[in-house]
């Protein structure tokens, strides 16, 4: 029988990490975090696209690693303010500002705004060390709140009400969530294919990785 593949989690956001990892509970495969392996220099995420930067992350954690990785980038697009903050939804208020601080930033910039739709959109690359990859995407529409509601989940979540459900992200339970949402719905496309993608992996690996193996570099 083969050994069971190991795949890192190329994110180090502790509320992705949660959800990914919950949505590929009992699958025959070693899910790995960043930590796991020590200090990885950080990827710059200047794609214009979510796509761009999921690759550019998955790609690069797993050349340096020579393991398959997943990343995803995801962000939020509001109508109103012409797709922003999209694929800077992370720097949106600075570098290092908190989940709080980008939140109240958007809010700020609603405010007055009629048109409050807006929609989490979500892409999944897994990538093998040579460089190709597999893409899963999807996003989850609703709109943004007057004020913060709820304190689960991360990031946006307090603001992004949900109509089908009367509830903001920030309401729901981790499951609520993930039935959903943009990550959600683009993990559970890749559940659904997972033993296709096992297969994918095993045979895009190089040979010796593939078995484990660690060769000595002269
Ligand atoms: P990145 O994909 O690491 O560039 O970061 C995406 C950013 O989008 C996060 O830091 C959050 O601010 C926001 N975001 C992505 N997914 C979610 C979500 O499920 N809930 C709330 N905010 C999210």
């Amino acid at each position: 029988m083969n050994e069971i593949l190991t795949l890192v989690i190329a994110t180090s956001n502790p509320g992705k990490i949660v959800e990914i990892r919950d949505l590929l509970d009992g699958f025959p495969v070693n899910i790995k975090n960043l930590d796991d392996f020590g200090p990885i220099p950080p990827v710059e995420e200047d794609g214009d696209t979510f796509d761009d930067n999921a690759y550019k992350k998955a790609s690069f954690v797993s050349k340096i690693l020579g393991l398959p990785a997943l990343a995803d980038d995801s962000g939020l697009v509001v109508d109103a303010l012409g797709g922003a903050p999209g694929v800077y939804s992370a720097r949106y208020a600075g570098e290092n500002a908190t989940d709080e601080q980008r939140y109240t930033k958007l809010l700020s910039e609603m405010k007055g705004k009629t048109n409050r739709k807006a929609a989490f959109e979500c892409v999944l690359s897994i990538a093998v060390p040579p460089g190709p990859a597999l893409t899963y995407e999807a996003s989850c529409e609703g709109l943004i709140a007057e004020q913060p509601v709820g304190e689960s989940g991360f990031g946006y979540d307090p603001v992004f009400y949900y109509p089908p459900l009367e509830k903001t992200f920030g309401q729901l339970t981790r499951e609520e969530k993930s039935r959903v949402s943009h990550r959600g719905k683009a993990l559970q496309e890749l559940r659904e294919e997972f033993d296709k993608v096992l297969t994918w992996l095993e045979q895009n690996m190089p040979i010796q990785e593939r078995h484990g193996c660690q060769h000595e570099k002269h």
